[in-house]
This record gives C-alpha cells, structure tokens and sequence, in this order.
C-alpha cells in the first residue's frame, strides 16, 4: 500500500476546509496584512477565493492540511523540498545532530558538522566548475554559509564590490534574487518590489532584457555590453540559468557563454544565482555545466538544506581572497549563519542527491513530462507555451487570470501549483525530484480537466 509521500491526492473536505480556514483567520489577526493571501484580499481576477490551505504534515511528494486532506506538491516547497518533504535520513541527520549540538558559536567559535559542510560544498563546486589546478582541486574555491537565498546573493554582490571595486551591477528584467537590500537593488521581477524601498537601494543597478529565445540574444548581449562599457562602472553581472519565479524560461545555450566571455573582457565577476536550480533540479547538479562556463561567484539555497534553511555562496579563492583574513572581526557574519542542524541536514541532503541519482531523475522524469505537455499544448489554444529544464517546467497560458483560476482548480483536485512571471501566466512546476510516475500522470489528467473546466 502507498504511504505518504507517494500517495495521489485524497481531498474529503473542498479546500479551504473549516480547520483551514480557522487557522487563517488566526493568522490574519496578528501577521503583517502584505504577506498571506486572504480571504477579505480575494484575486477577483481568479474570480475564486484564494484561501490559503495550512500545511501541517509533509512527507516526499504529498502534503496534508489541517482539513485531512492529501495534496501533490508540485512546487517542492518553493523548491527546497528536492529530495522530497522529510526525507528519513535527513530527518535522521536532523534528530542525530540535535541531540549533539544544537547551536554554536557562528564564526568565533565552528561547529565541526558545519566545517564538514564547507569542505563539501567548495569539491562540489571544484568538481564540477574545473579547477584549473586538479592538485589543487577544493582550494580552487571558498565558501561563506547563509540562511537563505537572499543571503547568498547578498555575499556575491559585497564580495564583487570588494574584489572589483566597482560598484555597478548588471541585472536582468524578470531575474528574482531574493528580497533583502541587496538583492531587491536587482530584482528584476517586478518593479513593484523595488519601488517603495527605492531610496535605499544600490543606484548602480542596470537591467538588461533576458533572452528567452536565440532571436533575442543579441539585444541582451548588446545591452549588457553597453552598460559595461557605460559609466556605471560594473563590477558583477547577476544571472539565473534558467529564470524561476520570472517565469520558467530557458535562454538560448549561447547566452551563459557569451556573458561569461563579455565579464571576463570588462573585468566584471559572473554570479551565477543557482538558488532555484542548483542541486539537481533542472537534470544536472548545476544548471551552469552545460554551457561550460566557469562561474566567478555561485549561488546555492532551497534545496541545500532539504527543508532546513541554509545557502552558500561559493567563489573561486582569488575572488574570495578579496575579504582579507579576519583580523578578529567578521566582516559578514549572522548569529546562525552554518547552524548545526541546517549544516546536517544539508550533509544528509547532499548524499540523498547523490544516492538516489536524482539528477540523472530529474532529466528523465522531466523530459517525459515535458514531451507531455507539449502534447497538450498541440490541443489546447489556450497554453500558449510550455518550456523548461529537468524537473524546472513553466506552462503557459494565454492569461494571468485564467492560470490563477487553473491553480485554484488543481488545488481542489489535490495538486498544489505556483503561479510564476509577474503577471502569473504561467504555472511552474518544481516537484519533489522523486515525485512518482503516478503523480505526475495524474496532475497532467488533473492539469486538463482544470482548463476545461475554465474553457
Ligand atoms: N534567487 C533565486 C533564483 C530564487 O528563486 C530565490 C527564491 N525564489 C532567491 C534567490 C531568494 O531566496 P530566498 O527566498 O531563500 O531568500
């Protein structure tokens, strides 16, 4: 008999149910109004209510709510939940550790476990982005931890200013990097995001168009060889492989290259932002080893930690040298940067990946979906386009409106879908990489349903 985690949807109750709903008006009464959809703030463009569920157990590919119900989760958690919700060796890792050591003393004083982490992360990346000294293999790299996404870039972008002293950034429209200062300076995503905190944000920001096919490469590249022979002095160029939240989309196999060649040329670092699609996620364990290019700085998060908030950002030592050695002071530090239970987890997480070959699952698993949707898309006028890479899969639809009002149907036939591109049009799909066969079939019959229902 299936167990949760590879379960197909059971729903008893429509969703939100009654516990659902109890929870989120708990919640209504104490958090900040602009962070969870609610009831009183319903998308009347979905024309639905857009009630939350409340998560409370998860477990591989499924998730229950507080109602009983069992959902597929097609967005993995935003994505961290790659090896699958509380994967048993990372909970085992996270149990083991727990009664070990808790906490530690962050950059004063290491835990062992998070030493353990470092070293494993920078043979990782020397593995995989060519050290050019194979004797030298992990000193070819340097890694500083943090807690999320956001973090991570945060360190690339201190970390290029101080190696190129240059303050200049060049981003990309609908790029997403998280949203702390740094980061939001260069989100690209949504101006929206940027506009009320403007005035403390790094000016020195250029947004450069992203090419979502080959007939658009030579304008982002002509716009990103203009800035940085412009005055703005630009010292790092901030990409994702595959762009995530702006809405799943691939560039053509030239555009990494070409930037790398064009930073390399101008005395510009490439950051690599591999937050959503590192560690196995679009068929490789970066999604930057198909182009060859041998990334400056490289961001990692969500999935690092297997559900347990840790990032890294990861830099060739030249590059990092330029913090200096600490002379007792950390220049860029945080009380639980390499806590002992996300380092753990991420150990754990790590050999999951590699055990389970979940990269090598994910591109066969998300070729056949893909081929799948495609074939949907032949019959449905109203998929305007379904691209993607590995398990990293945008579908979409001719309209914002009509792809909310198609993820609140999934999610009352139990398939949990985030909406992703500024004006939501597109449904993206981060699964668990071991989500079944079963599971992805039945959210493609659940899929179609959904858009007829809306036709
Ligand atoms: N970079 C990318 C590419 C992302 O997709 C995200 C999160 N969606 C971030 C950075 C920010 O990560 P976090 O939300 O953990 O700060």
């Amino acid at each position: 008999m299936a167990v949760l985690g590879e379960l197909l949807p059971r729903i008893q109750t429509a969703p939100p149910g009654p516990e659902s709903r109890r929870w989120v008006d708990e919640l209504a009464a104490t958090e900040c109004p602009a962070l969870t959809q609610r009831r009183a703030r319903r998308n009347e463009r979905a024309g639905a209510s857009l009630d939350p569920i409340v998560w409370s157990q998860a477990r591989g590919a499924n998730v229950q709510d507080a109602d009983g119900n069992v959902y597929v989760d097609l967005s993995a958690g935003f994505g961290a939940a790659s090896v699958g919700h509380a994967h048993p060796r990372v909970v085992a890792a996270l149990n083991a550790q727990s009664s070990r050591l808790l906490h530690a003393l962050g950059d004063l004083q290491p835990s062992d476990v998070k030493v353990q982490l470092l070293s494993r992360l920078a043979a990782l990346f020397s593995g995989r982005a060519g050290s050019t000294d194979a004797g030298r293999a992990n000193d070819d790299c340097r890694v500083m931890l943090g807690l999320s996404g956001s973090d991570a870039v945060e360190a690339a972008l201190k970390t290029a200013l101080l190696f190129t002293r240059r303050p200049g950034v060049i981003a990309f429209e609908g790029g997403y990097h998280g949203l702390s200062h740094g980061p939001l300076a260069a989100c690209g995503y949504n101006s929206a995001f940027r506009a009320p905190f403007a005035e403390q944000l790094n000016p020195h920001v250029e947004f450069a168009p992203y090419p979502h096919r080959s007939a658009d490469l030579a304008a982002a590249l002509a716009a990103v060889s203009g800035a940085l022979q412009g005055t703005s002095r630009v010292g790092a160029v901030l990409v994702e492989p595959v762009l995530g939240r702006g809405g799943v989309i691939v560039p053509p196999p030239e555009f990494l290259p070409e930037l790398a060649g064009l930073c390399q040329r101008h005395g510009a670092l490439l950051i690599v932002d591999e937050v959503m699609t590192g560690l196995g996620r679009t068929g490789s364990m970066f999604a930057f080893e198909s182009s060859g290019v041998r990334p400056d700085l490289l961001c990692l998060g969500k999935a690092l930690g297997g559900g347990m908030p840790v990032s890294a950002c990861i830099g060739r030592t030249r590059v990092m040298e330029s913090w200096r050695q600490s002379e007792g002071e950390a220049l860029h530090t945080g009380t639980f940067f390499g806590h002992p239970l996300s380092a753990a987890a991420a150990l754990a997480t790590l050999d999951v990946l590699a055990d389970e070959q979940l990269c090598a699952r994910a591109a066969e698993v998300g070729a056949r979906l893909l081929a799948h949707l495609t074939t949907l898309r032949a019959k449905h006028s109203r998929i305007t386009d379904v691209r993607g890479r590995g398990l990293l899969i945008g579908i979409e639809l001719d309209s914002g409106a009509r792809a909310l009002r198609c993820v609140q149907a999934l999610l009352e036939r139990g398939y949990i879908v985030v909406p992703a591109a500024a004006d939501a049009r597109v449904l993206a799909l981060s699964p668990p990489l071991c989500i079944t066969q079963a599971q992805l079939d039945g959210f493609v019959r659940a899929f179609e349903a959904s858009l007829e229902l809306h036709a």
